[in-house]
């Protein structure tokens, strides 16, 4: 008897329901064979080998061309590099000669080639240069793979109303699915709030992490419901399974359908409380889903994007890219937060790797420190995009206020240099701090002198105070951002913030559960930053409650002794106006 229905319980990463076929990416890498050939397979061999070269270049192109359509050339700059390096005639005449000289198949001959290669790169006294090995890998196995015969098909084959199982997935290898062919994710490994979750919320892909075995055990082309809202995946469903989740994608598009309509509508609670609703950013192409969603400005635009590929973005291009973003939304804000690479978030251009702890590492806003000249290109960008628009500037991972005050200075200095030059800029763009680090959320009353606005940074707040990874599925049932630690920490930011006059959003993604919601309001947090496909919903649940219940429950909550218990207090005291907002899936026809 073959394999029949069976289910994954992970971790809910992106709501929201797909059904379609499996595409198993299970990382199986092709071997190597050590053999020799005879003098008459040379020339096939050679031949082999050449038309490999062109058959990858030809596939990667395609790629390119895709993911420009579908992301902008910002990240299709990641394929031309890989382009440069499969025509390089280095490596293909160093391989023709091996083949020649040693008898080698083209395999070994081509993975030799490269290994002298990769060793040559490593010894390069340049960073940028150094962290290319890994573009070199990426080359190699494509290659490797098309000589063995395409064991291992790559993403370029994918047909329609697919779902990629994947053991892992980076977050820029997400960025360059295409939102045509693939209809969700399941992930073996990683947390809600990893990037690769969050650049999946931002494409809406419904998606599915730490589904642990997923990609062993499920194999391409088998039919698969990801549930996005419940975390839980089902292979081969059974018909009542099926018919229960098309049934319920139906109910789900007419529901969102029906938010549209209210788009409009303004974001009060009903004691006539103003609450800002705006739209976190990970890619320049999100800002019309953003617009039509109702976002009253960009609460956070991660620019780690610009830096996916591997020459670090001059000013001139970064420059374009924010006054794209900035004028669209104009006249509302749009709130820039600078590089924060480092932990998850890895760059082609510059090398965080080969730390022990890298969450704890090199950094956010110590790599812009530690790197003037790359801090000054960016802010240098931003300030020239403020004269089109109301930019502001947020600072990532801060942990001391000194940190502050050496990033204003150089941004005074970029300010100096623009107004040298005779270049449009705007000098004077408000300046803020992520919170996002416990020492800062302790010490807000003495951040608060030294800025105009708070940023809270829950996604690393929650796994800084609870010592959590965000990203380990293996701990994800801690990762608790109701935690009354945590609440507490938020309470002092948002206390600070108000006594300074400052204002205090929050753009971590605990905004956009409607309980925590709840909690965040009450506690005095009145802007709320979301993936802006989570807004119209997050609207509904504003209209749907008092300011005063909140702040009376948030009271209580702060006094309470876990997570749980703060979601049993929000859903007692205010569950059916919440239920109203965002009706739970019909009972008891669940399969
Ligand atoms: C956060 O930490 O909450 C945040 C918004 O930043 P990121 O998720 O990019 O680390
Ligand atoms: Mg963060």
């Amino acid at each position: 008897m073959g394999p029949s229905y069976h289910n994954y319980v992970g971790v809910a990463a992106s709501p929201g329901i797909a059904i379609g076929k499996a595409f198993t990416h299970a990382g199986a890498r092709p071997v190597v064979s050590q053999r020799r050939v005879s003098s008459a397979r040379v020339e096939p061999e050679r031949s082999r080998f050449t038309s490999a070269l062109v058959s990858v270049a030809e596939t990667v192109r395609r790629t390119r061309d895709r993911v420009e359509i579908e992301h902008g050339q910002d990240l299709a700059q990641i394929f031309e590099a890989q382009l440069a390096m499969l025509a390089d005639a280095e490596v293909r005449d160093r391989t023709l000669q091996i083949i020649g000289e040693r008898h080698w198949p083209a395999e070994r001959a081509f993975a030799e080639t490269m290994a002298g290669l990769c060793a040559a790169f490593e010894q390069i006294d340049n960073e940028y240069l150094r962290a290319r090995v890994g573009d070199l890998h990426d080359i190699e196995q494509q290659v490797l793979t098309e000589l063995s015969g395409g064991a291992m098909p790559g993403l370029q084959t994918l047909r329609s109303n697919t779902v990629i199982i994947a053991r892992d997935l980076l977050p820029s290898e997400v960025a360059q699915l295409g939102r045509r062919l693939v209809t969700g994710l399941v992930i073996d490994v990683g947390g809600a709030t990893s990037h690769t979750s969050i650049i999946a919320r931002s494409l809406g892909l419904p998606t599915v992490v730490g589904a642990e075995g997923a990609s062993r055990r499920i194999a391409s082309g088998s039919r698969v419901i990801v549930d996005g809202d419940e975390g839980v995946v089902h292979a081969l469903p059974t018909a009542p399974v099926l018919r229960y989740f098309r049934s319920e994608r139906r109910r789900q598009l007419r529901r969102e359908r029906d938010l549209s309509e209210r788009r409009s509508l303004p974001s009060v609670t009903v004691d006539d409380f103003k609450v800002q609703l705006c739209a976190n950013v990970d890619l320049p192409q999100e800002i019309d889903l953003a617009l039509a969603n109702g976002a009253e400005g960009v609460g956070m635009c991660r620019t780690e994007f610009l830096y996916l590929g591997h020459v670090l973005p001059g000013e001139q291009q970064q420059y374009e890219s924010y006054r794209a973003i900035v004028e669209a939304m104009s006249p509302r804000p749009v709130v820039i937060r600078t590089l924060d690479l480092g932990g998850d978030k890895l760059s082609h251009a510059v090398d965080t790797s080969a730390e022990a702890n890298p969450m704890l590492g090199w950094r956010g806003i110590r790599i812009c420190l530690d790197t003037p000249s790359l801090f000054k290109t960016q802010i240098k960008a931003i300030l020239r995009a403020a004269a089109c628009g109301d930019a502001r500037i947020l600072l990532p991972m801060v942990s001391r206020i000194d940190e502050v005050r050496r990033a204003r200075s150089l941004i005074s200095e970029a300010a100096s240099e623009l107004a040298a030059e005779g270049i449009d800029h705007r000098a004077d763009c408000d300046l803020g701090v992520m919170i996002e680090v416990p020492s800062a959320a302790i010490m807000a009353r003495q951040f608060a002198e030294e800025v105009e606005f708070f940023s809270l940074g829950t996604n690393d707040l929650v796994q800084y105070t609870l010592a959590v990874d965000r990203g380990t599925a293996r701990v994800a049932n801690l990762y608790d951002p109701l935690h009354p630690a945590v609440l507490r920490l938020i309470r002092e930011v948002s206390d600070s913030a108000r006594d300074a006059g400052i204002s205090a959003a929050i753009c971590g993604e605990m905004a956009s559960d409607p309980e925590a919601a709840v909690v965040l309001l009450g506690l005095g947090v009145m802007q709320l930053s979301v993936s802006s496909t989570a807004i119209p919903e997050l609207k509904e649940v504003v209209r749907a409650i008092r300011l005063s219940d909140a702040r009376e429950l948030a009271e209580e909550a702060l006094t309470l002794t876990s997570g749980a218990e703060v979601r049993h207090l929000v859903q007692s005291r205010i569950g059916p106006a919440l239920r109203l907002a965002r009706p739970a899936r019909p009972a008891g026809e669940r399969p």
